[in-house]
């Protein structure tokens, strides 16, 4: 006797069988993929909020932030789209920065125009 992974019944069937059904295994693989859909809309909204908190003080001509305050607006320091390693400059979309002791600081010229 094995047990279906999706609905814990006992059912007979081949050693690697997993699932009592079609409809168990169907079942499964479809929470599966809106599992993994849901982690990427999280991620996306994280990127999205990150974005909108940078966008609106690059936007009121503030060159530079503490990192505190940022910490405050709700940023997430982990979360960038983009990371040139070599001249430790980061960037989320069309914004890009750097980090000097407690601030983060735009880069205006790396910026992309829209
Ligand atoms: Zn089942």
């Amino acid at each position: 006797m094995r047990i279906c992974i999706q609905c814990n019944e006992r059912f007979s069937g081949r050693s690697d069988k997993k699932f009592c059904s079609d409809y168990c295994r169907n079942q499964y693989n479809y929470s599966k993929s809106r599992y993994a859909e849901k982690d990427i809309l999280d991620l996306h909204c994280r990127i999205r909020k990150n974005h909108r908190i940078i966008c609106n003080i690059y936007k009121s001509g503030c060159g530079k932030i503490d990192i505190n305050i940022l910490k405050g607006l709700g940023y997430n320091l982990e979360i960038v789209t983009g990371i040139n390693l070599e001249n430790s400059i980061f960037s989320i979309y069309d914004i890009s920065f750097k980090f000097e002791e407690n601030y983060l600081v735009f880069l205006h010229e790396t910026v992309v125009k829209k």
